[in-house]
């Protein structure tokens, strides 16, 4: 393990490799994993996650947008990659980089039809997304015949993929509406491998879906947040193991008299002489501001020490008053100690919020530990 002198994100690849275990763990051999990477890889480093992924079996890879899909063409992964949300103004960046658009509409399949047509593309892989419930994009079962006729009548693509998205998988509450999800993309896909006479692949669940309905597996499941040490759940949290952890050091310490007040505001009023540390990660780097006050804690050699006053832009104070440390020593904000998981629940909030936070200011490290 590194020893941090500056602000850094840890990006742990033993620790990505061990959740990969045990997701695929949960499903059949033959079962393709798609890696989901946008958002940077949920904040830390897609090139480097996607690499280690590689060497691990992943057959796919799901970003949001094409700016991410080209971030990995530029560290050369030529993986297969599903780009989730194309707009019509991006196709052209798409095929570019041999990215694949996900096709959530009739305006969509129509659009990228012609410009496929037009670049004289031939079989070019695209997938369908519907809609059984999220209701954020998809098509819906009464758009199939208007697919199968479309898709029907060209060469310039072809369904690689049919796929929905889970509303609530980890929520066994909405098990209910779960099953309903399940049965309508069965119902959907079998019909448009009816229409057009091919069997492209099927997929629908993400991490907790591969955790709470594996039946519904299909060819191939979509992981994100449990790659990264993420279960949603506190029993599946104990196989994983965050990947990230975000670490800095005591730039300074200060004593601070009775009356005497830290940070804008003066939002912290010493009741008492109180030792403080200076470090150098604020809102700018994912710090939410919401943390400071005290509702928020870092970690100083194993033990507990909450943020005081307001967050900074650069900047957080710690109470270290009972904390044996000096400037220049380390400070866990998450990773094992406390846990994005536990951080986050304080600002009623998720680790995918709080992980995908962390600013491009701060530099990612990949290690193995
Ligand atoms: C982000 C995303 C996923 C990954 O979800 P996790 O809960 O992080 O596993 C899967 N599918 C779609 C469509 C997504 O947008």
């Amino acid at each position: 393990m590194h020893k941090a002198t500056e602000t850094v994100l840890e990006i742990d690849l033993n620790a990505l490799a061990q959740n990969y275990r045990y997701l695929t763990s949960k499903i059949e051999k033959s079962t393709r994993v798609m890696g989901v990477v946008k958002a940077f890889g949920y904040g830390s480093d897609s090139a480097a996650i996607a690499k280690e992924l590689v060497a691990l079996g992943v057959s796919y890879f799901a970003v949001a947008y094409p700016n991410e899909g080209v971030a990995l063409r530029k560290a050369d992964i030529e993986t297969p990659c599903l780009v989730l949300h194309p707009l019509p103004a991006t196709f052209k960046q798409i095929v570019d980089h041999c990215l694949e658009p996900a096709i959530y509409s009739r305006a969509m399949l129509t659009a990228f039809i012609a410009f496929a047509e037009k670049e004289g593309l031939s079989k070019y892989p695209v997938h369908l997304k519907f809609n059984t419930g999220l209701n954020r994009l998809g098509f819906l079962a009464d758009d199939l015949d208007f697919i199968s006729e479309k898709v029907s009548n060209t060469k310039s693509v072809k369904i690689k993929s049919m796929f929905s998205h889970l509303a609530a998988s980890e929520d066994a509450s909405e098990k209910v509406f779960t099953e309903s999800q399940i049965a309508q993309f069965e119902k959907i896909s079998e019909k448009i491998i009816d229409n057009i006479g091919y069997k492209p692949l099927r997929h629908m669940l993400n991490t907790s879906g591969v955790l709470n309905y594996p039946e519904a597996q299909y060819d191939m499941v979509r992981t994100g947040i449990g790659l990264y040490g993420f279960g949603n759940d506190p029993e599946e949290n104990k196989h994983l193991k965050p990947v990230a952890t975000l670490k800095t050091v005591i730039s300074q310490i200060h004593t601070v008299n009775e009356g005497e007040t830290v940070g804008y505001n003066r939002a912290f009023k010493a009741t008492k002489t109180t030792q403080t540390a200076t470090l150098p990660v604020g809102h700018a780097d994912g710090i939410k501001r919401i943390f400071g006050n005290k509702r928020g804690w870092v970690t100083v050699h194993g033990k507990k020490a909450p943020i005081i006053g307001n967050v900074c832009m650069d900047m957080i104070m710690i109470d270290v008053t009972d904390i044996d440390c000096e400037e220049g020593d380390e400070v866990i904000v998450f990773g094992e100690n406390p846990s994005a998981d536990e951080l986050s629940q304080v600002i009623a909030t998720i680790p995918y919020e709080l992980i995908t936070g962390v600013s491009q200011r701060v530099k990612r490290v990949v290690c193995r530990k």
